[in-house]
């Protein structure tokens, strides 16, 4: 049971009826990348978003052109070149330009709440819209990592070997730093085509480049961090525990400010910091509004997003987390639509009237901007 700090009136399993007799922590090769790989009975086996790529490039369809491609596949380029991001690598800067004699000193005696507003200060510094931080909640800890370890050929087919570890943080890795990254509103505007990607990757880079460099800063105050992006822990219910906001009928994380349309990566550390809580005000105004609204599930060509008056505790698919009550979205579907555009899709955060990105546009409008 997660004992949370006193400031905190609820947590987000409580607000989210996580049930323990139906919750597991989530195993990774459950998610739809990896089902794609080694789940014979998955929709999609065996395709990905590059299945499609050549063919929409060449059928000349507005929104597929060799110069969006450019521009989506560049960015992604720092997410790409640093599969290191997320090592937990506990060492502070090797920099030679920096004295190894200062950061490698034990901490100095800085209260939490000081080292509180250094952190979010440096989160936005390099990049964030917003942070916050949180007593992790065990139940959000992914139950183990999943990696290709090779391929049997059955039937003809390439089927993935899946090697699992377990993850355990070490025991003084008591919070995480929850960080938002605002997407670009006029690539998001272009979904379900390739700029709406280009949105997305651009996010993934920043969510590559901000949790390291967090990480990084915290090294070299004498404490141990972990970056990670959509390793290692699920990161909307830890924003939501972290007051960032809460789930939408759509599945995503609803923020204030910019709606569904942010990236969200983390920091877990043993840093002494001051836990916010979730906005349960915040909360209640998203499902009642989400109870009405639907805008995302009419706009989802999967038919993946839920027209269901309330939340439920039943999964769509395999690739849920049962558990917890909420509106589950079949991403197993929802993985068909993204092979089909080679993109992510995100029609369900364009529409939505938070997001504040209301009409689409084209690719020409895009490139006149
Ligand atoms: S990304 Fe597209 S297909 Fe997936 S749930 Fe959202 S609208 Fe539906
Ligand atoms: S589009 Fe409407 S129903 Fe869907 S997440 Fe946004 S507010 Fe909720």
């Amino acid at each position: 049971m997660f004992e949370y700090p006193p400031n905190m009136a609820q947590s987000c399993a409580e607000l989210y009826k996580l049930n323990p007799a139906k919750y597991q922590r989530f195993p990774e090769e459950n998610n739809c990348f990896m089902r794609a790989l080694y789940d014979l009975k998955f929709p999609s086996f065996g395709l990905d978003l590059v299945s499609n790529m050549t063919k929409l490039v060449d059928s000349g369809e507005p929104g597929y052109s060799r110069l969006d491609l450019a521009l989506y596949a560049a960015s992604w380029t720092i997410d790409q070149h640093m599969p290191f991001a997320s090592k937990w690598n506990p060492k502070p800067s090797d920099n030679d330009y920096i004295p190894k004699e200062v950061v490698l000193r034990p901490p100095d005696p800085i209260p939490p709440n000081e080292l509180t507003k250094y952190v979010k200060r440096a989160a936005k510094f390099f990049g964030a819209c917003d942070v916050g931080i949180t007593k992790i909640d065990y139940n959000w800890i992914l139950k183990n990592t999943a990696k290709v370890a090779g391929t049997s050929n059955i039937d003809g087919k390439q089927i993935a070997k899946i090697k699992k570890s377990p993850i355990e943080l070490p025991s003084d890795v008591t919070n995480a730093i929850i960080i938002a990254i605002e997407m670009d509103p006029s690539g998001i505007q272009c979904a379900p085509k390739f700029l709406e990607t280009a949105s997305v990757g651009w996010g993934y880079s920043q969510m590559t480049a901000i949790s390291v460099t967090i990480a990084q800063f915290i090294r070299n105050l004498g404490y141990f961090a972990i970056p990670s992006t959509n390793d290692t822990g699920l990161s909307i219910p830890l924003a939501i525990d972290a007051g960032l906001g809460a789930q939408g009928r759509n599945g995503l994380l609803i923020t204030k400010k910019w709606g569904p349309r942010v990236r969200l990566c983390k920091v877990f550390t043993n840093m002494p910091l001051i836990y916010d809580s979730p906005d349960v005000a915040f909360l209640k105004k998203i499902n009642a509004y989400c109870k009405r609204c639907r805008r995302c599930a009419e706009a989802c060509e999967a038919e993946a997003i839920s027209f269901d008056d309330e939340p439920s505790t039943q999964p769509k698919c395999s690739s849920n987390n049962p558990g917890v009550k909420k509106w589950y979205v079949n991403t197993n579907a929802c993985y068909g639509i993204w092979v089909k555009h080679s993109t992510d899709c995100g029609n369900c955060i364009q529409v939505c009237p938070f997001s504040k990105t209301p009409e689409k546009i084209s690719s020409e409008d895009f490139w006149n901007l």
